[in-house]
Parts: C-alpha cells; structure tokens; sequence
C-alpha cells in the first residue's frame, strides 16, 4: 500500500508543474524526424516491432497530438492518434530517462453539460456566444426541424448534451438528449432520439402495414441497393453495413485475433428485424454478448440469429416467414450503439452472410411477391410506440439544471482545466 502511494505522489508531482498542448502532425513528417527535434535518441526505433513500424508509417499529417512538456520544454509524453480508438504514447521513464513506446487505447470523456440561453439576437449566434462550441448548433437545428416554433427574440431554449473530450479538447459532434423553449409562460420539451431527430413526445411513432392475417405488407419502395447473391432476403430495410464478417483475423493494433461471425448493419433502435428466410424460431431472449436476441432454425442446416434487439414480436416454436417481422433492433449485450447483428450457421459453422443474403431471392422479390398475395386483402395501417432512451431521465435533469441557476457550460472558460494532466487517464 505504501508503495503504491509513493508511486502516485511520484507521477502527480511529476504531472504538477507539466504543460499539456496541443499540435498538427506536419504533413509528410516522419517520425524520426519527429524524434530528432525532441532530442530522443533513435535508437527506440529498434525497439519497434514490425507492426508497430508500420504504425509509425501510418500517422496522417493534419492529425491532431497532444504533448505534456515539463517547464522547461521537455517532452515527458506523446500522445499521436492512428486511428480513431487507438494511439501511440510516447513516455519518458523518469528513472532512466529513456523514452517508451506503446499503442494503447485512447481514452475519451464522455460527460454531459448544459447550457441555457437567452435569445436576444439570433438563437444560432446567442448559443455560440454562450457555449463557445460550434458544433452544437448544427445539431440541435437537426433535433429542432419541423419541432419547435421559431425561436425569436426573448425566448428561451435550455439543452442537456453528452460531448466526448480527448485530453480536455472537444472532439467529435455532441449528442444532444433533450431540449426546452420557453416563449413567454408556454414551455415546449423536445425529446431527441438515437438519430439526433427530436420528438414532442418522450417516444417515437413508427408505422407499417399488416394484412387482415397480421402479415406484413411492404411496398415496392423499400427496395434496397444491397448487392449480394444468395438464398437469404436482408433482415431490415435500407440495410448499411458498419462491421463485415471476419473469422479472427489478427488485428494489428489492437493485437487480438477477433473474430465477427456476422454482420452489422447500422440501424437505428426500434427498427422492424425481419427474418431472412422461412424457419423456426428455436431462441427468444437473452443469448449473453448478443444481448436480446432470436434464433431461426433454416432448412438445409441453415441457422440465423439477430442480436442487440430492443424487442421482440415473436416467441419460440412459432414459424417464421421470410419477410416476416420478428423483433425491433437495439442496443442489448455488448454493443456500443444500436445496430443489428445478423449471424448465419451453417451446420453450426458461422458463414459470411454477404455470401448468401442478396438480390437473388432477395427482400425485394419476397416483398413484391407478398404485395400480389394481398391484392384485395384488407391492409391496416398500424403503429407502434418506441420509448426514446432515458427521456424522462435527461428532461428531469435539464429541469434541475435549470432551477438551480446553473450557467451555460462554456467551453473556453473551462479549456485549460480540462486539460489538465493530473486529471486525463491518457497521461497516467
Ligand atoms: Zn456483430
């Protein structure tokens, strides 16, 4: 124990008196050129393993680095990102003077603020002026459009927003969670949805179309781009795909064999799933890491599975159709954002589902196939309610900001606190 806090007064008195700044990587600079101009003997880059030259090799000019120099100009650490989780961190050992190379995550924060502004000119101008950050505006014109009356002179809007920092600077688009106008004594709560589109209401609608038996009908227009050949239709609607399949391929930076059986697409929570192919549902529920999620038995030993789901509109031992909706996409199990994995077996082997879901057989020719079916069959219009992520929570927490008189988070104000070093785990 003891140790331990010797060591910690160690690194908070060497982190005292450090400076943390901020810099450009140069265009075309190497990093031994790098090196050089901190007086860092190259022989570190013998140190580097083959993947890790090629690292080296891959930092973009324009990229965005942080140093922590102590007061008198010395480089104590670097840190270079390379891609947008990982980066190089260079530290001095302060025993042998030596400098250290490591790729290690870069570790953001990701903290909610608030602001509450009083519109005297223009609302767009007046939140810049209160926040000093430039890339809220954007987004709440986005939850705002077609929501809110025009914020005029004398008005009042109040946000609650998650931004993400890296060593103190803003980085990356906030989030915006809920919005409040105040025009004289009428209040109006804008709840913001996992796309950054604001509802009226703490939910939001989605619509589609079943047949006097509950089938769904679609029309011709969701006919997707998707270019595959295989038996299989796609599982939702304008399908894009934000993880491919892979059997543990060695990943270079995070220096892990990790496979991905399955893929992801992109889709926003509450979305219809559908099953790919005629099956038998043989799982409901919970299936550890793929969270809430459903498992279709297939003819030819064919399985599917959809995981991270919100909701399901199906149970087990129940037959499913192709076409047919079975759940509502999510965030469940281990997932960093709502989306759809879809995993396909083959006699218990995961396949590449690219290779068998597509055009051929495709969602297109089931649709329009089902369409026909229902010719002169009644079609009901149906809705569903989709609860929007914490919306009660984060509009109780913009209330009591506002009540307590909190001022507006602003960003200039507070930008050499955050980046302070004693304070960011990158530097620890
Ligand atoms: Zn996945």
């Amino acid at each position: 124990m003891k140790r331990v806090i010797i060591v910690l007064l160690m690194i908070s008195s060497l982190l005292w008196s450090a400076q943390v700044t901020r810099a450009k990587w140069k265009s075309g600079e190497k990093f031994s050129s790098y090196l050089q101009s901190k007086h860092i003997s190259l022989s570190l880059l013998k140190t580097l393993d083959e993947l890790e030259e090629q690292v080296v090799g891959e930092i973009q000019g324009g990229q965005t680095f942080y140093e922590l120099k102590d007061d008198k100009g010395t480089l104590l650490q670097a840190l270079i990102p390379i891609s947008s989780t990982m980066q190089i961190k260079l530290s001095k050992d302060t025993k042998s003077d030596k400098y250290r190379f490591s790729i290690v995550p870069i570790k953001f924060k990701d903290e909610k603020y608030f602001a509450n502004v009083d519109i005297s000119k223009n609302p767009w101008s007046d939140i810049s002026k209160n926040t000093h950050n430039d890339k809220l505006t954007p987004q709440i014109k986005k939850a705002l459009r077609n929501n809110a009356a025009k914020l005029q002179k004398g008005d009042n809007i109040s946000f609650l927003y998650t931004q993400k920092t890296l060593v103190g600077y803003l980085h990356g688009n906030p989030t915006i969670h809920v919005i409040k106008i105040t025009k004289g004594a009428k209040e109006q709560f804008i709840y913001v949805d996992d796309d950054g589109i604001g509802h009226k209401e703490p939910f939001e609608t989605i619509s589609y179309m079943t047949d006097s038996t509950r089938n769904t009908i679609f029309s011709k227009s969701t006919q997707t781009s998707f270019v595959g050949n295989g038996k299989f239709s796609l599982p939702v609607r304008n399908p894009r795909v934000t993880s491919p399949f892979s059997y543990g391929r060695y990943h270079p930076v995070l220096r892990i064999y990790r496979p991905h059986f399955g893929i992801d697409f992109g889709v926003k929570r509450g979305t219809p799933i559908m099953s790919i192919d005629n099956g038998i549902v043989v799982h409901v529920g919970w299936l550890g890491g793929y969270g809430k999620a459903i498992k279709i038995q297939h003819s030819d030993g064919y399985m599917s599975i959809y995981g991270h789901l919100s909701g399901f509109r199906t149970t087990v031992g129940d037959v499913a159709r192709k076409g047919d909706i079975i759940g509502y996409s999510g965030n469940t199990g281990t997932s960093t954002g709502p989306h759809l994995h879809l995993g396909i077996y083959q006699n218990n082997s995961p396949i590449d589902p690219t290779s068998v879901i597509g055009k051929e057989g495709s969602i297109v020719d089931a649709l329009i196939d089902k369409v026909t079916d229902v010719i002169g069959g009644e079609k009901v219009a149906q809705t569903k309610k989709i609860p929007i992520y914490n919306a009660e929570k984060y509009r109780d927490m913009l209330e009591s900001y506002i009540k307590n008189k909190t001022p507006s988070y602003d960003w200039i104000k507070y930008e050499s606190q955050r980046a302070d070093a004693q304070l960011d785990e990158n530097f620890q």
